[in-house]
């Protein structure tokens, strides 16, 4: 929250921070997000997730303005992106997109096999990569041979929180590996820890033809993606056309 309240204000846009203590009740918050959602001033609401267990997270996101919608996790945003409409897209996903656009000259028809399938980042990577016209396969935890069926993909997108579960065997040579994953693991040093992604990053990079890296990668391009959400319903709401480029 901290970074992208800052890098929101490094871009020129103004940051409101609402810190509700852990005991808020739905109500409380319900409250917050609906004087947001009718403040001029604001275009974009994020509520920063995951919720305390009392309260019901899938109300809260239903009761954001699906046009201030920044983290595209309202069901109006999610059907939209499904069925091609214009929509205000999960920031971690569409900035993948925007990386695998930079290695891949062309996905028409690739394969491209997403390892998880949950609502923030395997299912909204899937209808993106839909859009760009590849073959999508989604894997999960109960899928048989996922080396195989890694070993398959032209694009390799693993969003499953498990440090360096993809091995370099499971790189099919030339591929694009998008590493997700952000896990804390002991590091050298006693008492220290370090980040690294679900992708044993040394041994994939000796087969892949691009991949990311973590830390740096996919995570410093989901708050980007924030940001030009942010800017996308400002423009919507004020009836400025989106740039193309945007
Ligand atoms: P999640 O909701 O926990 O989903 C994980 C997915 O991985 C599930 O679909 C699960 O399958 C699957 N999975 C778990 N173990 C597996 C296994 N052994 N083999 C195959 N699939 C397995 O996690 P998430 O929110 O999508 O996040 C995934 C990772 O991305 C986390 O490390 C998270 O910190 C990171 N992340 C990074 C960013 C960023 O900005 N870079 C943003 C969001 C998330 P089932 O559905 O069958 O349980």
């Amino acid at each position: 929250m901290r970074n992208k309240a800052r890098q929101t204000v490094a871009a020129g846009m103004r940051s409101f921070e609402h810190l509700l203590p852990a005991s808020t009740s739905q109500a409380e918050l319900l409250d917050t997000v609906r004087r947001l959602n009718r403040d001029p001033a604001v275009h974009g609401i994020l509520v920063q997730l995951p919720l305390p267990s009392h309260l019901a997270e899938d109300e809260v996101i239903e009761a954001i303005d699906p046009a201030k919608d920044v983290d595209g996790f309202h069901p109006i945003n999610v059907g939209r992106l499904s069925i091609g409409a214009p929509a205000l897209v999960p920031c971690t996903p569409y900035g993948c997109t925007l990386l695998i656009r930079e290695a891949v000259a062309d996905p028409t028809g690739l394969h491209a096999v997403i390892v998880g399938r949950s609502n923030i980042v395997g299912k909204p990577m899937a209808q993106l990569l839909l859009a760009m016209n590849c073959t999508v396969t989604i894997a999960h935890s109960r899928t048989r041979d996922l080396p195989g069926l890694a070993r398959q993909a032209d694009i390799l997108v693993a969003a499953v929180g498990r440090p360096e579960m993809v091995r370099g065997d499971w790189i099919k040579p030339g591929a694009c590996v998008i590493d997700v994953g952000i896990n804390r693991v002991p590091a050298a040093e006693p008492g220290k820890t370090r980040l690294v992604g679900d992708v044993a990053f040394a041994e994939a990079a000796e087969v892949a033809g691009a991949i990311t890296p973590v830390p740096g990668g996919v995570g410093p391009m989901t708050i980007a993606c924030l940001l030009r959400n942010t800017v996308v319903a400002a423009c919507r709401a004020r009836g400025i056309d989106i740039p193309a480029d945007l």
